[in-house]
């Protein structure tokens, strides 16, 4: 994607709002279930269904995970921090408000770095804080609509960035980022299918130039990488085609149709609502002893970024594969689980990013569930190591260790796939091949020494690839020459 969406004369500003749903076992102010997927209003009581008299209690694993995510990107952690009520009325918000934070959040001024074309950039996190979620009304066809509550009550954190990104490429990498750190650490498990992080995107445009920010539009709720790069796209253009035409931007809340590709007004700055926004008064505001912040500081992993920078200095690996080995913590560790055996990291690496990822997406499985471990990887690359396959056999070898789960030796074995290194062997297949061709001979002779590559692949036909490339490029040479 372009990072020039606005063009030459314009430039976009994008801050982002995301909600990453946290991975507690119970909601935020009861002991609900948070599991997923579960018969609708299934998993409520009196409390997330907003029952008069009912009362929240605060789940205490789910301001730790939000210190912790704070921590991890960088924030300062208030050490007093409230909760607040957000007045509206809505069907799947039985209760009239949401409990959230406004004036106090949990977690103030952080930092994420991202990867762009022009390299490393730091995006700001404004603030995050942690509220409680909605219901959910589901409109099927026909006279009704239903409201599923199990969603009320699920524990979020919201984290604000600053204004800081300028392409709707650097707000996927943005996003991308986040959820990495968040999978990293354990807080959300990143599943945006099922609506575990969701996404509203703020973005206006200003003449190249301008200090002030122009007129934002916020697209809401977006819970796809793609649809928020199409949607800021879209939107980008929208807003400078206005502003060429002499036309205002209004501020707004728009939504993005992905089967249309448009971004479509919701309502506009007059509609909005006024929250109300007041101190909640059944929950007792929230004191973060420094003893806790250092506990919860000691726990955290080593995060994204560092893992990176030590892939790059420890393994010497390229930008690239460090930052393709590091996206998802357990891909890293079963790539240094390798290495730890005594196989080349760069070679590791290439394995892992092509022929292990592939075979992983097309069953849409997760490196833990793989077939091949690290120990089963690196007994196959000694074998290529020491000559007994080679590097094209070993994908076959791969491919069927993968599928049957054998030790690399064993399928060897029994396919008889040792390498053909043999003098033997290779003259032989080679004579064979040059008495089938006698013409193409001839013309390499003549001097159509093009031809070489054909007479490698012939060979390798005839031996059914177990030749050793380099002993069968020599010996060809040689007996081309005649
Ligand atoms: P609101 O009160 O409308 O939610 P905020 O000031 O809280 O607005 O900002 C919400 C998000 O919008 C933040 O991520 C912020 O970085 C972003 N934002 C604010 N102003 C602009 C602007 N002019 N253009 C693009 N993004 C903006
Ligand atoms: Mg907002
Ligand atoms: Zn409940």
């Amino acid at each position: 994607m372009s990072s020039n969406v606005a063009g030459e004369k314009f430039e976009a500003v994008i801050g982002l709002e995301v909600h990453a749903q946290l991975l507690t076992n119970s909601k935020i102010f009861c002991g609900c279930s948070t599991a997923f997927g579960a018969a609708p209003n299934s998993q409520t009581c009196p409390v997330c269904t907003g029952q008069p008299g009912s009362l929240p209690v605060m789940n205490e694993k789910a301001i730790q995970y939000t210190i912790k995510t704070g921590l991890a990107m960088d924030c300062s952690i208030s050490p007093y921090s409230r909760f607040a009520r957000k007045n509206y009325f809505y069907p799947d918000l039985p209760k009239g408000y949401q409990i959230s934070q406004y004036e106090l959040p949990l977690c103030l001024k952080g930092r994420v770095v991202i990867e762009t074309s022009e390299g490393k950039k730091e995006i700001g996190i404004t603030r995050i804080h942690l509220e409680e979620d909605a219901g959910k009304n589901i409109h099927e066809a026909g006279p009704f609509s239903f409201v599923d509550l199990n969603r009320g009550g699920m524990p979020l954190m919201e984290i604000v960035s600053e204004p800081d990104m300028r392409s709707p490429a650097e707000a996927g990498a943005y996003m991308r980022k986040l959820r990495t750190i968040l999978r990293y650490i354990g807080v959300c498990d990143g599943n945006m299918e099922q609506g575990s992080l969701r996404c509203d995107a703020n973005v206006s445009v200003r003449p190249k130039g301008q200090k002030e920010l122009g007129v934002k539009v916020e697209l809401k709720n977006m819970n796809s990488f793609r649809f928020v790069e199409k949607a800021l796209e879209y939107e980008i253009n929208r807003q400078v085609r206005a502003i060429e035409a002499g036309e205002p931007i209004l501020q707004e809340t728009r939504l993005w149709d992905s089967a249309a590709g448009v971004t479509l007004s919701m309502r506009s700055k007059e509609e909005a609502h006024d929250y109300r926004y007041f101190p909640e008064p059944d929950l007792v505001p929230v004191t973060v002893p420094d003893n806790d912040i250092k506990r919860i500081k000691e726990s955290l992993p080593e995060l994204p970024d560092i893992k990176r920078e030590r892939f790059v200095s420890v393994y010497g690996l390229p930008e690239y594969d460090a930052d393709q080995l590091t996206a998802e913590k357990p891909v890293a560790e079963w790539f240094e689980e390798t290495v730890k055996l005594g196989a080349k990291p760069k070679t590791v690496s290439n394995w892992v990013m092509g022929e292990l990822m592939r075979l992983l997406n097309e069953e849409g499985a997760p490196i833990e569930k793989s077939s091949v471990t690290p120990q089963a990887l690196a007994e196959m690359l000694a074998l290529i190591d020491n000559g007994t396959i080679s590097g094209k056999i070993a994908k076959t070898v791969f491919d069927e260790m993968y599928r049957t789960g054998k030790p690399a030796k064993k399928i060897v074995e029994e396919k008889g796939l040792v390498q053909i290194t043999d003098t033997g062997a290779l003259e032989s297949a080679i004579d064979a091949v040059m008495a089938a061709s006698p013409s193409e001979v001839e013309r390499y002779r003549a001097g159509e020494e093009k031809l070489f590559g054909f007479f490698v692949g012939q060979v390798m036909k005839a031996t059914k690839g177990k030749a050793n490339p380099a002993a069968a490029n020599d010996m060809l040479k040689k007996r081309l020459k005649g």
